[in-house]
């Protein structure tokens, strides 16, 4: 090989990846050169080899944004999850959900009822949470705190630029719907949310009283009922009605503290796990 052939101005390389936005080939390009020239590859494994770490360095990168964006609260996983505690929610059917595929792509909607502490902001940050990791934009929210920002935007005549801005997110996760006050419920943002929603994109909704105790969301009865009816029209309803996990927690620490459960008489243990 001549001189003239292998002399390559290495700045202006850097430069080049640079101006062309392929930082993951910047990064690996003088470690995979090196091994290339080492075990003498052909011209295009090393290409391939380059082209195949850009992809994986986006997609990760991809991936740490909307992971960032969807605000999801901390440390609440499906791995962490109880699943023996809510033994009318099937596993099999919250990881398929995680899947995202068949509902995400209809625009479908999963609505999660049950008491306080039950676990459902639990598990539906911990779903929302494994659809980012499988390519999904999420946005978890606490619905009165969304439907604040909405009011704000309806005030600036910018209520559909808003809505439309969040069309970005595969799915919404609207925590504790019950909670909008009833200042919030006189205008009809939220409505105008689910209607633009509606079979397009999808919405978690997560509430403490199913749809009999819906009349406070909304301003009058005719739009509860079509919000309603949009809600569930694609859906799929969990009822969480169990008791309330913190609550249970509790008194089994206190349980285990009067008296360790292995010291337990077989009496106590049976009245343990009624
Ligand atoms: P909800 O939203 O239904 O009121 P949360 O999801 O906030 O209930 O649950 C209350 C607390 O109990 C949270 O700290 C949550 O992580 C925990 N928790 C609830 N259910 C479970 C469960 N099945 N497995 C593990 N932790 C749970
Ligand atoms: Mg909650």
């Amino acid at each position: 090989m001549t001189r003239k052939a292998t002399t390559i101005d290495t700045a202006r390389v850097e430069l080049l990846l640079s101006e062309l936005r392929l930082p993951g080939v910047k990064a690996i390009w003088p470690k995979l050169a090196e091994q290339s020239d080492k075990e003498g590859w052909p011209a295009a494994r090393f290409l391939a080899a380059l082209a195949e770490h850009e992809a994986a360095d986006r997609k990760r990168r991809r991936i740490e944004r909307h992971m960032a964006e969807a605000k999801l609260p901390a440390g609440k996983t499906l791995a962490t999850f109880d699943f023996d505690s809510v033994p009318m929610v099937s596993k099999a059917q919250v990881m398929a959900l995680a899947a995202g595929d068949v509902w995400l792509k209809a625009g479908a909607n999963l609505l999660l009822f049950g008491p306080p502490g039950g676990g459902k902001s639990h598990l539906s940050a911990a779903l929302g949470l494994a659809l980012v990791e499988n390519g999904w934009r999420v946005l978890f929210q606490r619905t009165g705190d969304l439907v604040q920002r909405l009011q704000v935007a309806r005030r600036e005549l910018a209520l559909e630029a808003a809505i439309a801005k969040l069309d970005r997110y595969d799915l919404l996760i609207l925590d504790d719907i019950a909670y909008v006050t009833k200042d919030q419920a006189e205008t009809s943002v939220l409505f105008e949310l689910i209607a633009a929603r509606y079979e397009r994109r999808s919405l978690l909704i997560t509430a403490n009283q199913p749809f009999g105790e819906w009349g406070r969301i909304f301003p009058d009865q005719a739009m509860t009922l079509a919000a309603i009816d949009r809600l569930v029209h694609h859906a799929t309803i969990l009822e969480m009605n169990v008791e309330s996990y913190r609550r249970k927690a509790a008194l089994d620490r206190k349980r285990g503290r009067g008296r360790p459960a292995a010291h337990a008489t077989p009496k106590e243990n049976a009245k343990a796990g009624d």
